[in-house]
């Protein structure tokens, strides 16, 4: 009987039988789809508190858990209007400055009424800002002489926030979970034996228990998650997302594609028809192109190049062969300028070869959607260019062949998958111009074969970039005018306001009507994602035809647009943008044979690092380098615009810190599915439970 009581819990025991949590907490867990026991301890810290020395005030970051010693100097209950609720907020001091500790509840109101003014004690929580103020949200508040701190308390691991479950509550439904269970160690584990031996990994029961319980002679190690307990549960994120990747390029390989037939003598025809030279480069990748697209499985590329390499005529090119084939192609494209101006390209540049081209957008009328619809269907159409519609209305094709996707990084990984063809997959050709470090490119498109565009055509001048501060901003605008006044064109950028800032930013719609009225010798026009695709068409069309000289805008002209008479970009409010954007954004310019300039005008409030991010441009040109420092600073998930990246949310594992493990989960995933493709062995059921639905994929081959 004692027994029993003392192991009863399995991992699928659901956590609400765990002893000290019941109905209630059982259903806030619930709520954030923590069900079970096993979900439960698969709930990791966060980050770890380090309780061995107090921290000053000055010396507090925001977000990173610490302890203070200070005099409570002011309590206060401030009521709120809405449902009356209160605020509890206790006001500390070191002397100097005051720290409020808020609490939206209070759960223990002795404890409140307890606490005088005057006490000195010791806070333990982290710091937020609010209102521009360091403010602690629920910190523990112990009086500073009656604590303290106990041994196996010098590290305590601080777990995401639920609710207003304390974590002093996570962390003894912790003991108890690990204190009364049933199930076995084995239980827990589903990588094979000669896996974990090889990479010198430790059991996953072992890396669990070590991650809640940290040793607190190792204190540092775990703050910079060294351990092994933390390695082996950051390998095993990875390996779920590179096996992922690796059954997926395996589905590939073995899916059935249509195999484009190709020539070399239409290749010479075509390169003679373009009005300029290609490049080694984009030769090479277009050999690389052919050779998958007469594969009778479908290619999966990625089409790596800095922006202005010339991606789009590879693009194209391909396309072409496949229409010559009888095939068609699917172009897709972020925004309705860009499909516009492809659309633009591909008529001028495919017609002549007798090729028909259609432009899909969302915006379009539905009565031109329906004829559209049956172009394509009836194939009379071999290239269809078009935004998010060509995947969200229902098109059906004749025969797709290829599907393009330009500037990856705008679409999700999945979306790749939902352009098919009845009646086999298509090939795929994915283009990017963000220069993504190796580290995330093989994280984000392990599934895909690489090529890269490493050359820029030439003739390309360089672009002279300039960090400018506040005081020198007319200085920009005057030399605005006097290249335009030489007959180049100019850009000049804004960020996106929100309402409640407008006082303190510069937006594009206000500063163009000042500009304007300043500069009245130019013509200005403006461009903001707010107007329709008609007007943004418009504005577009009359700075191509030079008819408007400054165009006033937000990042809606970021990506892709081509209008090699700019030679000027402006970038307002430079402390707003991060590097890739702003590399994004000079890659607007320097396109033709004209000197071109890129400016970074800081706003009146720059913080040190915006100032050297801006630095950063102005050194150098090499889209690779920004990306690595962008990566740097802003963290994969950021990096590549986290929703927008397919990235997974990882909850222990961190691309940068942790990229060297990585590598290794990237190696042993694909590993594993080359010696055993359909995951048959006795010793990869585990993993192949794991990853049931996606298996099922793996066709027969
Ligand atoms: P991105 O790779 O950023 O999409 P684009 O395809 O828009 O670049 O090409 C930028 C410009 O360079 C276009 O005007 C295009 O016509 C031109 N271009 C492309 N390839 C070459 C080349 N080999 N030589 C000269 N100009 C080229
Ligand atoms: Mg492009």
């Amino acid at each position: 009987m004692k027994d029993y009581k003392k192991n009863y819990l399995k991992w699928e025991t659901s956590l609400k039988y765990v002893k000290g949590v019941g109905p209630r907490l059982g259903e806030i867990f619930e709520k954030i789809h923590v069900r079970t026991v096993y979900d439960f301890v698969h709930r990791f810290a966060r980050t770890y508190q380090d309780n061995r020395r107090f921290s000053s005030f000055a010396e507090l970051v925001p977000e990173q858990p610490c302890i203070v010693q200070a005099d409570v100097i002011k309590k206060k209950i401030i009521p709120l209007r809405a449902r009356n609720k209160k605020i509890y907020e206790i006001l500390i001091s070191d002397g100097n400055q005051s720290i409020p500790c808020r609490f939206f509840t209070m759960p223990y109101k002795n404890w409140f009424n307890s606490l005088r003014v005057g006490e000195k004690v010791e806070v333990r929580g982290k710091v937020t800002v609010f209102r521009n103020h360091l403010t602690f949200n629920h910190p523990q508040i112990f009086p500073a002489t009656s604590e303290v701190i106990k041994e196996e308390d010098l590290i305590l691991p601080i777990y995401p926030e639920v609710d207003k479950v304390t974590q002093y509550k996570i962390r003894s439904i912790m003991k108890e979970i690990f204190k009364s269970l049933k199930d076995e160690e084995e239980d827990l584990e589903f990588l094979p034996s000669w896996l974990i031996k090889q990479y010198g990994l430790i059991s996953k029961f072992k890396a669990l228990k070590g991650l809640h319980f940290p040793n607190n002679q190792r204190v540092d190690e775990y703050l910079n998650f060294q351990t092994e307990f933390q390695k082996r549960l950051i390998f095993d994120e990875f390996f779920e997302l590179q096996m992922y990747l690796a059954l997926k390029k395996q589905g590939w390989k073995t899916g059935e594609g249509v195999s484009i037939s190709f020539e070399e003598s239409f290749f010479e025809e075509i390169q003679k028809k373009i009005p300029f030279l290609l490049t080694t480069a984009q030769k090479k990748v277009l050999k690389d192109i052919f050779k998958d697209i007469q594969s009778t499985h479908p290619m999966h590329r990625l089409l790596q190049g800095d922006v202005g390499c010339g991606k789009t005529v590879v693009a194209l090119i391909s396309a072409l062969i496949c229409a010559k084939a009888g095939y068609q192609t699917a172009f897709m494209v972020p925004t309705e300028i860009l499909a516009e101006q492809h659309y633009k390209n591909a008529l001028s540049f495919l017609e002549p070869f007798g090729v028909k081209v259609e432009k899909l957008t969302g915006k379009m009328k539905p009565s031109k959607k329906r004829i559209l619809r049956g172009v394509l269907q009836s194939g009379f159409c071999q290239v269809c260019i078009g935004t998010h519609a060509l995947i969200q209305e229902d098109i059906q094709f004749y025969k797709l062949a290829l599907v393009i996707i330009d500037e990856q990084h705008r679409f999700g990984v999945h979306q790749r998958a939902l352009l098919k063809s009845k009646a086999f997959d298509p090939h795929f050709l994915v283009m990017t111009a963000t220069p993504i470090p190796r580290t995330l490119s093989m994280a984000v498109y392990g599934d895909l074969d690489v090529s890269v565009i490493d050359e820029m055509p030439s003739g390309r001048s360089s672009v002279e970039t300039h960090r400018v501060f506040p005081k020198n901003r007319k200085k920009v605008f005057d030399f605005v005018k006097k290249e335009i006044e030489k007959g180049r064109q100019a850009y000049v950028i804004y960020p996106l306001v929100e309402e409640s800032e407008k006082l303190d930013l510069k937006n594009a719609r206000d500063q163009y009507e000042k500009l304007k009225s300043y500069y009245k010798t130019l013509n200005w026009g403006i461009l903001t994602g707010r107007m329709s695709p008609e007007e943004k068409q418009l504005v577009m069309e009359k700075f191509l035809e030079k008819e408007i000289q400054v165009l006033v805008s937000t990042t809606v002209v970021e990506v892709g647009v081509d209008v090699s008479n700019a030679s000027v970009m402006v970038i307002e409010h430079a402390e707003r943008f991060g590097l890739s954007q702003m590399h994004q954004l000079r890659g607007r310019v320097g396109r033709g044979s004209y000197k071109s300039y890129c400016f970074l005008i800081l706003g009146e409030r720059f913080s040190k690092e915006s100032s050297q991010r801006a630095y950063i441009m102005q050194k150098t040109l090499d889209g690779f380098k920004i990306a690595e420092k962008d990566l740097e600073i802003r963290g994969p998930g950021e990096f590549l615009g986290s929703r927008q990246s397919g990235l997974p949310n990882f909850k222990i594992a961190n691309m940068i810190r942790d990229r060297e493990i990585l590598f290794l989960a990237k190696q042993s995933a694909f590993d594993l599915i080359s010696q055993d493709p359909r995951l048959e062995k006795e010793e990869h059921q585990k993993i192949k439970m794991k990853f049931k639905e996606l298996s099922k994929k793996i066709k027969p081959g």
